[in-house]
């Protein structure tokens, strides 16, 4: 078994896609072991993407994950982390199959309503970060 951060972003909380997202690791049958709805700073949002401080939209991803609350989840389950990215789709959504949730909910690279952890490192990092206060 294996956990891994998953965030609503900004624009999938605000376009009310929140449940179905939920629904759709809960129906694979990946277990919330911790949820918060939280409006996260830049400086927090910047030590989450801090590998992608260099690239170009690093500013715009910067600006777009402060704008709104994010609900932010870990999941457990077997396989969670590439099973999870997996059942986001690619980075960009034109890119992601349908049937994956970028693939079936969003268009642009940089509204793409959804993040999941990369590595099970970066899930433990991540998880770290958004819930330095531990998770039982
Ligand atoms: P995330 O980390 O948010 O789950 P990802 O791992 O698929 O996404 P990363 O390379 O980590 O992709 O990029 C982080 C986020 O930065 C992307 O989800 C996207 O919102 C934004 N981004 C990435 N590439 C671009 C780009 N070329 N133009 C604009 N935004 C981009
Ligand atoms: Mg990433």
């Amino acid at each position: 078994t294996e956990r891994t951060y998953i965030m609503v972003k900004p624009d999938g909380v605000q376009r009310g896609l929140v449940g179905k997202i939920i629904t759709r690791f809960e129906e694979r049958g990946y277990k919330i072991v911790a949820l918060k709805f939280v409006q996260p700073t830049e400086e927090h949002l910047e030590k989450h993407y801090a590998d992608l401080r260099n690239k170009p939209f690093f500013p715009g991803l910067i600006k777009y994950m402060a704008s709104g609350p994010v609900v932010a989840i870990v999941f457990e389950g077997l396989d969670a982390v590439k099973t999870g990215r997996a059942m986001l789709g690619a980075t960009n959504p034109l890119a992601s199959p349908i049937g994956s949730i970028r693939g079936d909910f969003c268009l642009a690279v940089g509204r793409n309503i959804i993040h999941g952890s990369d590595s099970v490192e970066s899930a433990n990092k991540e998880i770290a970060l958004w819930f330095p206060e531990g998770i039982t």
